[in-house]
């Protein structure tokens, strides 16, 4: 094996920006991948960065760095690091026009997509902090084609978020020419045209993955990283650098370090299943100081037939915040804001029944009836959407949406709330109520247990031919059977928990000191955005933004590590 400066383990959006970004400063590049197929979850991703006061925002978005700064504080309950996030604001702008001038990416905004909690203070409620590539020819890549990670959520991916039903009535027609351009020259858009565009921007400077190559050890020397310790098909194999960037993803795969460390059930992980936490286990190993452990990217989930989506799981994202559909709890209770940001239903999950010990929203379900699945369908082709952070509903390709008829049999049904109830093991007289009071309330056009349709965020991601300015694309009554009910779990998209880091990404120890060679990005890390998530791309932005700087800070010191080895071996 080649001798190198650092070797970068994995390669999601973390990973690679830190390999391009390192090898661009002049550093000699290992790039090691665990899994057959590079891109990890970042290919499965909707590909959107987010990145305030980026320079690509349309001029009339007003955007500040202590704009961003407020808004995340006020989020975050006292739980962030406050030069951490201030170094992802900072240095944000930055990356993205790195990116641009040494690899093939290319960004564009989206389109008015408003902050995740755009009523707090500092938030874009308009949006400008988005953004996203648009469709990369993957006939650029080569070899690499056919061996990047294909998104099981979004199996035809030629489009761009822009381009959905996002902050417009109807989604903007692609024009004929260009669809069969992108098809015939295999324009691939969403997180496979990220990934695509930063594993090309890293071949072009020969920095070629090593795909099976797990790192399971860090090799220490002196309290000096000094090389990995790597499993493959052939055999363990030592590979030597004096730095080691951790871009191994989050550990939503690994039964024993969720029960060890997050604040509640994680049952349905949505990531690629090779983040089983090896970075964080390597870190822990050498004294690494830990931060953020509780923590995910919570998403609710449903699970699926495989022949609907291959994992058996899919993201519900849209189809909670359409009008006609409520969630309830084991009392047959609403229980929060149907039509909130994912990430805010980790805390309904993990809410705790203080008498009883138990999760009081666990398990829960989604109910709705005929019309509405008539008019949205369930689970169904999200990709003739967006993004996950818009995913329309309507069926589609899987045959389930409108003019679908009847519900299949892997959603509970009845014809009567009562006996919906009774399927579930629910107070039947409590969801009877509940719809009853759900559905006057809807009709007067205002939900005042939950607010739901109060905040841009519910209209924006409702129903988008219902948009007027009231509460309509997110509130309307279930009236009429058959009703349906779909079990809603508590997923995630990764963990956001690990090695607590500095500015530049080097991992710290348990006294605060800098691990000698030691890096950190992307959920292998400590997230900078603690238990926030900030709008749509807040989890891609901060990944790539510590992978830029991990990668700068390993370029700028090679000139004195390189001058002292030379004094060493003269
Ligand atoms: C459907 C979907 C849509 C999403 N959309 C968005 C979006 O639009 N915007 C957004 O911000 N977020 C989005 N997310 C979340 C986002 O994809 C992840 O948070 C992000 O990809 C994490 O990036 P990462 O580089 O840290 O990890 P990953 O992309 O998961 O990469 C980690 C890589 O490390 C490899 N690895 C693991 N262990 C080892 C080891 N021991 N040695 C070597 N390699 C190892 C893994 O195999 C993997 O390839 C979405 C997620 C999903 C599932």
């Amino acid at each position: 094996m080649d001798e190198f400066d650092v070797l970068v383990l994995g390669t999601g959006a973390a990973g690679l920006t830190a390999a391009v970004t390192a090898s661009c400063g002049g550093a000699r590049v290992g790039l090691f991948e665990k899994s057959d197929r590079v891109g990890g979850t970042s290919a499965y991703s909707g590909g959107m960065i987010w990145i305030p006061a980026n320079p690509y925002r349309p001029a009339h978005r007003s955007d500040s760095r202590e704009a961003a700064l407020t808004y995340l504080r006020s989020l975050s309950n006292q739980r962030l690091r406050d030069e951490i996030i201030q170094a992802y604001v900072d240095a944000g702008p930055e990356m993205t026009q790195f990116l641009e001038e040494h690899t093939p990416i290319e960004w564009a905004c989206v389109p008015d997509f408003p902050d995740f909690h755009p009523e707090q203070p500092g938030a874009a409620a308009s949006g400008g902090r988005t953004l996203e590539c648009p469709p990369y020819p993957f006939g650029e890549l080569g070899d690499w084609r056919d061996r990047v990670q294909v998104s099981p959520y979004f199996p035809a991916s030629h489009i761009t978020v822009g381009e959905t039903t996002l902050g417009q009535p109807v989604a903007i027609e692609v024009p004929a020419d260009v669809k069969r351009r992108r098809i015939d020259n295999d324009e691939r858009g969403l997180g496979l045209s990220l990934i695509g565009r930063l594993l090309r921007g890293c071949l072009d400077r020969g920095v070629v993955p090593q795909t099976e190559y797990r790192g399971i050890e860090l090799v220490m020397e002196n309290g000096a990283v000094a090389g990995v310790v790597f499993e493959t098909p052939q055999g363990r194999e030592v590979v030597r650098a004096p730095n080691v960037v951790l871009g191994t993803g989050g550990f939503e795969w690994d039964e024993e370090l969720k029960r060890a460390f997050l604040r509640g059930p994680l049952t349905e992980a949505v990531s690629v299943p090779t983040n089983t936490g090896d970075g964080l286990r390597m870190a822990m190993r050498i004294g690494a100081m830990l931060g953020n452990m509780s923590e995910a990217w919570w998403m609710p989930v449903i699970t699926v037939p495989v022949e609907v989506v291959p994992t058996g799981r899919q993201l519900l994202t849209a189809e909670r915040t359409f009008p006609g559909s409520i969630m309830v709890n084991r009392s047959g209770e609403r229980f929060t804001k149907e039509a909130a940001n994912y990430n805010a239903f980790g805390a309904a999950f993990h809410e705790l029944d203080t008498t009883r010990g138990v999760y009081k929203n666990l398990p829960c379900w989604m109910i709705f009836n005929q019309t509405f699945y008539q008019k949205y369908g369930l689970a169904g082709d999200i990709t003739g959407g967006a993004g996950v952070e818009s995913s329309p509903g309507a069926g589609g390709a899987t045959g389930l949406g409108p003019d679908a008829g009847r519900a299949p049999d892997w959603i509970t049904s009845s014809t009567t709330l009562r006996g919906l109830a009774e399927r579930l093991g629910i107070p039947p007289e409590t969801l009877e109520r509940t719809v009853d009071r759900f559905n006057a309330n809807a009709l007067a056009g205002h939900d005042p247990d939950f607010h739901r349709g109060e905040s841009i965020f519910d209209k924006w991601y409702g129903d988008p031919a219902l948009r007027d300015g009231s509460a309509a694309p997110t509130l309307g009554p279930l009236e009429g059977g058959p009703y349906y009910a779909v079990e809603v779990k508590s997923g995630a998209l990764g963990t956001k928990g690990g090695p607590q880091t500095d500015r530049t990404g080097a991992v710290l120890d348990v006294d605060g000191n800098r691990i000698e060679g030691l890096y950190a990005a992307g959920n292998a890390m400590a997230s900078a955005m603690g238990m926030t998530y900030g709008g749509a791309g807040g989890t891609l932005g901060p990944a790539m933004v510590f992978g830029y700087l991990a990668g700068r800070d390993i370029s700028r010191g090679l000139a004195p590590q390189k001058a002292a080895a030379a004094v060493a071996s003269a």
